[in-house]
């Protein structure tokens, strides 16, 4: 039997031999001439020459063996339906998209933003992008206009395509309105925008510009629109995520090596097979939903099961009911959805047959060991951790049961993936770490194939943001602290710059100090992630006011809050709202003027603030304490016991 440290050392002595044989699993129209050019690093080229279409592999190619095997189960807990669309089925479906946007003018290349709830269309949109070869930007429907307007000027979309509306714990989330405010704030002017109307919320329809889908699906009837064979490195799609500075970066993906290492780790990591049902509670707009909602799943000829709904409704058994249902061998989850199962009984978690299910994956934040053991007792089945960012695509620290079932350590989320050369290293010398030593986690170029290619048009930001972090060499960098064990098992220990982590929603620190700064009251603005028992981290904003008065009673103080919060939902989303703002004279920095940011938080969290030797005025702290409402904390008696 062969071991997850023989198949990573043998993916990094040979990778191309590795990835040769991987390239295997997908339907090429030309085979490759190169498995890899390395010519210009960082820049991997993966399969050069190779020409393939991720539509073709996750649909098409299915037809022959399992036309009638449902390819998409969708249940909403909102609106109280269930499809089940075979493979069949899908490929009409998806061929109708695609000649809607060919009668759009969509040609290869050509952006296609999509903002939409979790409803079949999105797949159908997503997939109907990549068979013509248009590049798909999914943008999350939790954002709102300035997000989404961000995006809508970067990706530069000839379509956009949206619906009237989502549904989120029973409430009805109009999205024409966030998004013709979105338009409206934009410099760029897609030329059409196709709505799906679930008849949720009124659409106000902007003639000339929006396009009625079932009434285009209806006129292009049983359309058959060819695959366009793209080479192996032309992209795919733009996912924008956040990083250290306000602008969002769009993570580029390529086609045939997210083609293979998504086929390959449906069967190494997932142990999953043709056949097989997967459950992934992601949405479709993070890359967790890109790739195994929607691709791996796919391209593997299972059945994926697509999920509008919270994990607590109508009940605390829903997700377990819907894995019995659907006969689920493969769950994906995030941390904070079970940290939310956590606050129900625990009865619901022995309630349905189980039996089917395998292994329950979760990733997206840090797996903390009470969750851990809590849900591993719970369902009685393995739970495996796994680490990796929109910018890798798919897994890059794991516990692979599909190649051997390694014992897990609580609090770790396992060993490198093949294809990753993962190293610990000093952030000042770029030296290896030794184990237990705390580091940045970085990995050796070149990344393996299904990594982003690039931060969308913008070749110098992706070499400046991820490969020249450390004095030595180019190397990519996580941002990431980590400590690898004895045993090689990695443990992450937070984000070394100003990401971070909501209920598994990575934001930018940034983002939020700029809309809250649009405030005429707000002067100067701080906000950090504080550690949270539920949702692993919410963002605490803190204030400098133009004129203190402007909260100087308790309901002033209040309103002010309030009105600040529903800036940041009404430009950025509900996710972004801070769950506490606060006033203070004057922020903690250094004497050269940077803001003290690990402070702050430290503070917020009753942690000691450490060294602060270069603090410009210490009074700053108190000023925090007392905002916050806060003791100092008392030093840890060193060498006690
Ligand atoms: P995203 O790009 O939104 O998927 O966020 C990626 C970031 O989430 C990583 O850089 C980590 O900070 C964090 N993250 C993702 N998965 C894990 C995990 N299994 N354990 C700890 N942190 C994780």
């Amino acid at each position: 039997m062969t071991t997850i440290r023989a198949v990573h050392a043998r993916s990094l002595a040979d990778p191309e031999a590795f990835w040769a044989e991987q390239a295997e699993r997908i339907d090429w129209e030309t085979r490759c001439e190169r498995v890899l050019d390395y010519s210009r690093p960082p820049f991997a080229r993966w399969f050069v020459g190779g020409r393939t279409n991720l539509c073709h592999n996750a649909v098409d190619r299915h037809l022959a063996t399992r036309a009638d095997q449902a390819a998409l189960v969708w249940t909403s807990t909102e609106v109280d339906r269930q499809r089940s669309i075979s493979y069949r089925e899908l490929h009409g479906e998806v061929n109708r998209m695609a000649a809607i946007l060919r009668e759009f003018g969509v040609r290869k290349g050509d952006r296609v933003l999509i903002y939409m709830p979790m409803i079949p269309e999105a797949v159908f949109a997503m997939l109907a992008c990549t068979r013509i070869g248009a590049i798909h930007s999914v943008v999350f429907g939790g954002f709102a206009s300035i997000s989404l307007a961000a995006r809508l000027d970067d990706a530069r979309p000839r379509v956009v395509i949206s619906a009237d509306a989502g549904s989120r714990a029973g409430k009805v989330v109009a999205y024409k309105p966030l998004l013709d405010e979105a338009l409206a704030r934009a410099t760029h002017r897609p030329e059409r925008v196709l709505l799906v109307d679930r008849g949720l919320a009124p659409v106000a329809m902007v003639p000339g510009r929006d396009e009625d889908y079932a009434g285009w699906r209806e006129r292009v009837g049983a359309a058959a629109v060819p695959c366009e064979w793209l080479e192996s490195n032309e992209p795919s799609y733009v996912l924008y995520t956040s990083g250290t500075t306000g602008k969002p970066k769009g993570v580029q993906r390529d086609t045939g090596g997210y083609a293979v290492a998504l086929a390959t780790s449906m069967e190494l990591i997932f142990g999953a097979h043709a056949g097989d049902t997967m459950f992934t509670t992601s949405d479709i707009g993070w890359v967790v939903g890109h790739s195994y909602i929607v691709y791996g799943p796919l391209l593997a000829g299972m059945t994926t099961v697509m999920y509008e709904g919270t994990p607590v409704r109508p009940d605390g058994g829903i997700l377990w009911r819907l894995a019995e249902q659907h006969r689920v061998n493969v769950m994906f989850s995030a941390p904070t959805a079970i940290r939310v199962l956590k606050k129900q009984d625990p009865a619901w978690l022995t309630r349905y047959d189980l039996s089917s299910l395998r292994t329950l994956f979760l990733a997206g934040e840090p797996l903390d060991e009470p969750t851990a053991s809590w849900i591993q007792q719970g369902i009685g089945k393995p739970v495996v951790d796994n680490y990796w960012q929109t910018e890798t695509g798919w897994p890059v620290i794991a516990l692979q049961p599909g190649i051997e079932r390694l014992p897990p350590k609580l609090g770790s989320p396992g060993v490198p993936v093949y294809g990753y050369d993962v190293r610990i290293v000093d952030e000042r010398t770029g030296a290896d770490c030794a184990a237990g030593q705390k580091g940045v986690v970085a990995i050796e170029g070149p990344l393996p194939p299904g990594c982003m290619s690039t931060v969308w048009g913008d070749d110098s930001r992706f070499v400046r943001t991820y490969w020249s972090n450390f004095p030595d060499r180019q190397r990519y960098s996580t941002f990431d602290w980590g400590v690898r064990d004895e045993d090689g098992y990695l443990f992450i220990l937070g984000r070394t710059d100003d990401v971070i982590n909501v209920a598994g929603h990575r934001l930018g620190t940034r983002e939020i100090e700029e809309s809250l700064a649009s405030h005429p009251a707000v002067a100067e603005v701080a906000v950090v992630g504080v550690a949270d028992a539920l949702k692993g981290q919410v963002a605490l904003a803190v204030c400098i006011l133009r004129d203190a008065q402007l909260a100087g009673t308790d309901a002033a103080h209040r309103a002010l809050e309030g009105e600040l919060m529903r800036i940041v939902e009404s430009q950025l989303g509900a996710v972004a709202r801070p769950s506490r703002i606060v006033f203070v004279p004057a922020l903690p920095k250094t004497r050269s003027g940077k803001l003290l940011r690990r402070a702050i938080q430290a503070i917020a969290e009753g942690r000691e603030t450490g060294d602060l030797t270069t603090i410009e005025d210490p009074s700053t702290l108190d000023h925090l304490r007392q905002a916050l409402g806060v003791a100092e904390a008392v030093p840890a008696a060193s060498g006690a016991g």
